[in-house]
């Protein structure tokens, strides 16, 4: 695929061969319709660089995730800013080959925009998205598929009793009349709060043994836990109530995963490092499950 470029070192510093992975990265520095803060586009570079100073050995797991899951990076792809859907292809037919030769597609992004095409190779499964927002307009500043409308585009082929919405805290009138009316699933930040470990039964109830693509907005942090995100929100859940979400979710039957939002112009670096803490704990999780 001419339009990636290598970017070396890849995630967590390794660079093990794709042939013998079992988790892809992808970088996808997609940053064009940011409403206030921009700025992603420096996301999938900073991520990889906390990446690799971070332990790789979860204490959660007891394993090294590098020595039970092969662990690749493509490297970044190219992103046309004034053409949206020629991204969208490439995001999709990366997700594609990396899904078809048995492998999961990790997406370092950019805005949650990318979603919307991942997912699209992914018709089958649940989605979790982990976020302040319900990301359900309609249409936001003129845009129909932007980082605040892309789960109500992915709904317009998704059923939306797959749609499974956690940590949210902040949406409009209009999408709350809408969830309210499409019945979708929603734990809110209070509600994680409150039992962590309950909202994780719940979700693997729903799910069962169906594919799971989940999708972290870092915004799903508080903005003290993670402040340089394109659109902080107060009132979010913590690093470590995140990290036991994501402990619960990564034993379920993953075929994807992105993690999106993250601004680094905004960040001081600490939302950069829970970023790839958050990855590290699912791979951990991944790995653990598999085992
Ligand atoms: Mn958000
Ligand atoms: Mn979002």
């Amino acid at each position: 695929m001419e339009w990636i470029t290598q970017v070396r070192p890849g995630f967590g510093g390794f660079d093990e061969p794709y042939e013998r992975a079992k988790v892809v990265f992808v970088g996808v520095p997609l940053d064009v319709t940011s409403s206030y803060r921009s700025g992603t586009r420096f996301a999938p570079g900073r991520i990889r660089e906390a990446s690799a100073n971070l332990e790789t050995y979860l204490m959660s797991a007891g394993l090294d995730v590098f020595e039970s899951l092969g662990i690749s990076d493509l490297g970044d792809l190219t992103v046309t800013p004034t053409e949206l859907a020629a991204t969208g292809d490439r995001i999709r037919e990366v997700v594609r080959k990396v899904s078809l030769d048995g492998k999961v597609p990790a997406i370092l992004g950019g805005e949650h925009t990318l979603t919307y095409f991942a997912v699209q190779e992914f018709r089958d499964a649940f989605l979790v998205q982990l976020d302040a927002h319900r990301d359900l307009r309609e249409e936001y500043l003129g845009d129909r598929l932007c980082h605040a409308t892309v789960m109500r585009r992915v709904l317009d082929t998704l059923p939306a009793e797959r749609l499974i919405q956690v940590g949210v805290r902040s949406c409009s009138k209009e999408e709350a009349e809408f969830a309210r009316r499409e019945k979708i699933r929603a734990y809110s930040s209070e509600q994680v709060m409150d039992g962590t470990s309950s909202v994780v039964a719940e979700i693997r109830k729903l799910v069962g043994g169906a594919r799971v693509y989940l999708t972290i907005d870092l915004d799903v942090l508080d903005p003290s836990f993670a402040p340089g995100v394109a659109t902080p929100e107060p009132g979010g859940i913590s690093t470590v109530q995140a990290l036991r979400l994501i402990r619960g979710i990564g034993e379920l039957n993953l075929c994807g995963f992105d993690v999106v939002e993250l601004a680094p112009p905004h960040d001081d670096g600490t939302s950069a490092f829970a970023a790839a803490r958050l990855i590290y704990e699912l791979l951990g999780a991944m790995a653990g499950s598999s085992k």
